[in-house]
C-alpha cells in the first residue's frame, strides 16, 4: 500500500484529502504544520512514497519544507506535490525550481487528486 504524507494547516483539507486517498487504498499520514512534517519524514522517510505539501502555512511554509527536503540526500528523492489555492505562475515556477514534481491548485476534485497522485507515482 502506497503511503502519502499530507501536510496542510487547514484541518478540513487534510481530512478531505485523507478520505479521498484512503477510499482509493492509499495510506495517509496527516500533518498540520511544516516542522511536524519534517519530524515525521525524519522518522519514516523510508516508508513515505509521496508528499502532498501545502505552501501557505503559519510556522514553516511549504517552500521552506521543500527546500529542506531537497537539500538532504535522505529525502531528496521523495516526490513532492505542492498544493495550494495560489494559482500564480510565479509560485508554480518557484515550486518547480525548488524540486516539486507537481503542483495542484485547490479546490480539486477527488478524481483530479487521485489521477494526479497516481501519475506522479507511476510516471508514463
Ligand atoms: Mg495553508
Amino acid at each position: 500500500m502506497k503511503k502519502i504524507l499530507v501536510v496542510d494547516d487547514e484541518r478540513d483539507t487534510v481530512r478531505l484529502t485523507k478520505k479521498i486517498l484512503e477510499d482509493d487504498d492509499f495510506e495517509v499520514i496527516p500533518s498540520y504544520d511544516g516542522k511536524e512534517a519534517l519530524e515525521i519524514i525524519e522518522q519514516k522517510y523510508n516508508d513515505i512514497d509521496l508528499i502532498l505539501l501545502d505552501i501557505m502555512m503559519p510556522e514553516k511554509s511549504g517552500f521552506s519544507v521543500l527546500e529542506d527536503l531537497k537539500n538532504d540526500d535522505r529525502f531528496k528523492n521523495i516526490p513532492v506535490i505542492c498544493f495550494t489555492i495560489k494559482n500564480f505562475n510565479e509560485d508554480i515556477q518557484k515550486a518547480k525550481k525548488l524540486g516539486a514534481c507537481g503542483y495542484l491548485v485547490k479546490p480539486f476534485s477527488g478524481n483530479q487528486l487521485i489521477t494526479y497522485v497516481k501519475n506522479k507515482l507511476n510516471p508514463n
